[in-house]
């Protein structure tokens, strides 16, 4: 495999898991940003010789220039440095595996470079989901979903006619907190939100797997990648992550993905697609698990659920209003700020409170992002 891959958010998570999978398979790696780690950026960039990196926040930028001064990587900062980097002439594909909005405009300055997206940033399509669908249609682009669902939904259309489609089945572990009830939920701390039992994840995503916010973003996701009404997603709760989502046909034979819940398996089918080779993971053994199970998700409980899914039915600005929202409140939540159980009530107060608005242009997007934020900021002060 002689892929040139550049990986946005390569200190994260998915973007660690991401670099395991180009060393495995031979991969060149051209770009690699991050947002604050240096000291992890700078192993990476010795290990992967990328011929640029940039590191987000731009107060960080001098000790890196020092810290790689020994070396002739070209150094930037802040989002021009990540656009610069998504948009790079080397890129056969960009894994962009930012967190939060900061992600939209690197994904859209690749594919208007006309270069293949393995989309592992949520918000981008969230908050410009029907823009970023159309650039990438117009300039002949694929976006390569890296979620596992996501991943897993894909997976289940090749061979098959998407016309022929009835609907999908998005699976939720449920997080740490399936069967408590609101009043459990109020009394939740910080330690107990950051506790997921199948993933390990970063810290925003895994305070959105507890809240249920990450399933509603990925209902939103799922509608704008794969082109559906809201009705045709059926969110089923699966503790094991075992089945990483499925699709039913019109002959209802329903067609699912399944393997052990490690990142590496979608990030390696984004990467190498339509190739399957040796994956760095487990193989699963459905022996070990002995039964799988599925259960209908609490959308009274879990109002961040319940309020992403009215938001994509309202449109326009609303998903992404809901997105920054969340933004905000998981923020504030990990500053100590605001009860875990205040993030579902910030999210769906968005819903209420705005006036119908309509999403034309990025400029559109960072006006309700903007607005969204504000919002939440004083409700915090208050
Ligand atoms: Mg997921």
């Amino acid at each position: 495999m002689n892929k040139t891959v550049s990986v946005l958010g390569s200190t994260g998570s998915i973007g660690t898991q991401s670099l395991e999978v180009c060393e495995k398979h031979g991969f060149r790696v051209c770009g690699l940003s991050a947002n604050n780690n240096t000291d992890l950026l700078e192993k990476q960039t010795r290990k992967f010789c990328p011929e640029y990196v940039c590191i987000y926040n731009e107060e960080k930028y001098a000790e890196l220039k020092n810290r790689l001064s020994d070396t002739d990587v070209k150094i930037l900062c802040g989002i021009d440095g990540l656009c610069e980097i998504a948009s790079l002439e080397q890129n056969d594909i960009v894994l962009n595996s930012v967190v939060g909005m900061v992600g939209l405009l690197p994904t859209l300055t690749a594919i208007n470079a006309g270069k293949d997206v393995a989309l592992a940033n949520k918000e981008t399509l969230v908050a410009g989901g029907e823009l970023v669908m159309s650039s990438a249609k117009k300039k002949n682009v694929n976006i390569y979903p890296v979620d596992s669902e996501h991943s897993a939904i894909f997976q289940c259309l090749q061979g098959n006619k998407r016309e022929q489609l009835s609907k999908i089945i998005l699976t939720a572990s449920g997080g740490p907190f399936f069967r408590k009830t609101y009043e459990d939920l109020k009394k939740v701390t910080k330690a107990d939100a950051l506790k997921h039992p199948n993933w390990s994840m970063g810290n925003k995503i895994t305070i959105d797997s507890a809240t249920l916010m990450n399933k509603g973003l990925e209902f939103i996701e799922a509608k704008w990648l794969f082109d559906l009404e809201p009705e045709q997603i059926e969110i089923v709760v699966h503790r094991q992550s075992v089945v990483h989502s499925a699709v039913e046909y019109n002959d209802y034979s329903v067609i699912a993905q399944l393997g052990v819940p490690d990142m590496k398996i979608p990030i390696q089918y984004a990467l190498l697609y339509p190739d399957r080779l040796e994956c760095p993971t487990k193989r699963l053994s459905l022996t070990d698990y002995g039964s799988l199970t599925f259960e209908k998700p609490d959308y009274e409980t879990f109002r961040c659920l319940s309020t992403a899914i009215r938001a994509i039915k309202l449109g326009g600005a609303y998903p992404c209003l809901v997105n920054s929202a969340n933004e905000e409140a998981v923020k504030a939540f990990l500053n100590d700020e605001i009860p875990f159980i205040e993030i579902g009530e910030i999210v769906s107060a968005v819903t209420e409170k705005f006036a119908p608005a309509p999403i034309k242009s990025y400029e559109d997007i960072v006006k309700a992002d903007i607005s969204a934020r504000e919002y939440v900021r004083n409700i915090i002060e208050k």
